[in-house]
C-alpha cells in the first residue's frame, strides 16, 4: 500500500517539500506521496491524533507548530529536545518519535556545499531566532574552535551562549561584531534580514571582512541576498539557504525511508521553482 507522508503548519500552501520529496520517492521507486496539511494552531493535538490513527508514516513540521507538537509525541531526540523544536517525526509502527533535522541539514549543506571542515573552524552566527537555535547547537556538536553569537537584541544571544553551555562560544552586539569580522573563517546569516520584499537591507557591515571567509546566508528568496552580493565582491566564497532547506528535507527523507535521495536533484528543482 502507498506510504503517506506530508507537512503539517499554517499556511503550508507555499511549501517547496512535496516537490523535492514526490519526485525522491518516484525516483526511487518508493510507493509513497508526501502532502501538504493545513493545520490551525487549536488543532495541534487532533492532527497529531490523526497522523496515528491514519497511520500517516512520516511528517515534517513548520511554522508554527514545531514546539506545540511535541507533548503529544512519545519520543523525541536529544537534540530536538535540547533545542525545543520537532521538524520531522516518525511513526515507528505507532510510536511517534521527534527529530529536528534544520540544523543538523545547515551543518551537512555547509559542509558538503562549500567543501569545507569545520574543525578548528572560527565561527560568527548572525541572529538568535527560529533558525540560530538549531544551527547554533548542531555546531555546538562539531570540532569548530569559536562558535560566537550577535543578534540586534543582544539579550537573546547571550541566552542561547548560555544554553549552549560550551567554553567556545562568547556573544556580541552587532556592532562588536562589525569590528571582529577579521577572526572569523565562517560568517552565518540566520536573521530575517535582506529576505524578499525587504532585499535592500543587511544584517550586517562587511567593510572588515577577510577575503576567502565563507559567507554563509540562510534566506533563500531571493537566491542571491545583497549581503551575499557584496561578500562575493570583497572575496568571500558564498552560499545561500537553497542547501539547508534541501539537507534537512534529505536528512527527514532519509529518518523516512532509510534512504538518502539525490540531494543535488531537490537542489535543482527547488532553484527552479524559486526561478518561477
Ligand atoms: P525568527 O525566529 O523570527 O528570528 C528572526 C531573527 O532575525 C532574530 O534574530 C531577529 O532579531 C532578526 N531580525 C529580524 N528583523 C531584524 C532587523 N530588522 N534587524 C536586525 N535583526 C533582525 O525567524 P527564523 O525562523 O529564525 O527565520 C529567519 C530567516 O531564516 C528567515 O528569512 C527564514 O526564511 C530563514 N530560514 C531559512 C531556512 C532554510 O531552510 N534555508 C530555515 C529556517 C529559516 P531580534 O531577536 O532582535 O528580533
Amino acid at each position: 500500500m502507498e506510504k503517506v507522508y506530508g507537512l503539517i503548519g499554517f499556511p503550508v500552501e507555499h511549501s517547496l517539500s512535496p516537490l523535492m520529496h514526490n519526485d525522491a520517492f518516484v525516483r526511487l521507486g518508493i510507493p509513497a506521496r508526501y502532502h501538504l496539511f493545513s493545520v490551525h494552531p487549536k488543532q495541534v493535538s487532533e492532527a497529531i491524533a490523526g497522523v496515528r490513527a491514519l497511520g500517516i508514516a512520516g511528517v515534517n513540521v513548520t511554522i508554527p507548530h514545531k514546539m506545540a507538537v511535541i507533548p503529544f509525541l512519545d519520543d523525541i531526540d536529544d537534540h530536538a529536545r535540547r533545542i525545543g523544536a520537532v521538524n520531522t517525526i516518525v511513526n515507528d509502527n505507532g510510536r511517534l518519535v521527534g527529530y529536528n533535522t534544520d540544523g543538523p541539514g545547515y551543518v551537512k549543506a555547509l559542509e558538503e556545499e562549500m567543501d569545507v571542515s569545520l574543525d578548528g573552524k572560527r565561527i560568527l552566527v548572525i541572529g538568535a531566532g527560529g533558525g540560530a537555535r538549531g544551527i547554533y547547537f548542531s555546531l555546538l556538536s562539531t570540532a569548530a574552535k569559536r562558535i560566537d553569537m550577535t543578534n540586534r537584541t543582544v539579550e537573546k544571544a547571550e541566552q542561547l551562549v548560555r544554553e549552549g553551555e560550551d567554553g567556545r562560544s562568547a556573544y556580541f552586539s552587532l556592532a562588536e561584531a562589525e569590528t571582529r569580522l577579521d577572526e572569523y573563517d565562517i560568517m552565518i546569516n540566520t536573521t530575517s534580514v535582506g529576505m524578499h520584499p525587504r532585499v535592500e537591507a543587511q544584517p550586517l557591515s562587511l567593510e572588515r571582512l577577510q577575503p576567502g571567509t565563507i559567507v554563509s546566508d540562510i534566506i533563500y528568496n531571493p537566491l542571491e541576498t545583497k549581503w551575499l552580493k557584496e561578500a562575493k565582491a570583497r572575496g568571500a566564497r558564498v552560499q545561500n539557504g537553497v542547501g539547508m532547506l534541501v539537507y534537512q528535507g534529505a536528512l527527514a527523507f532519509e529518518k523516512w525511508t532509510g534512504q538518502w535521495p539525490d540531494v543535488n536533484r531537490m537542489k535543482q528543482l527547488v532553484i527552479e521553482a524559486l526561478r518561477r
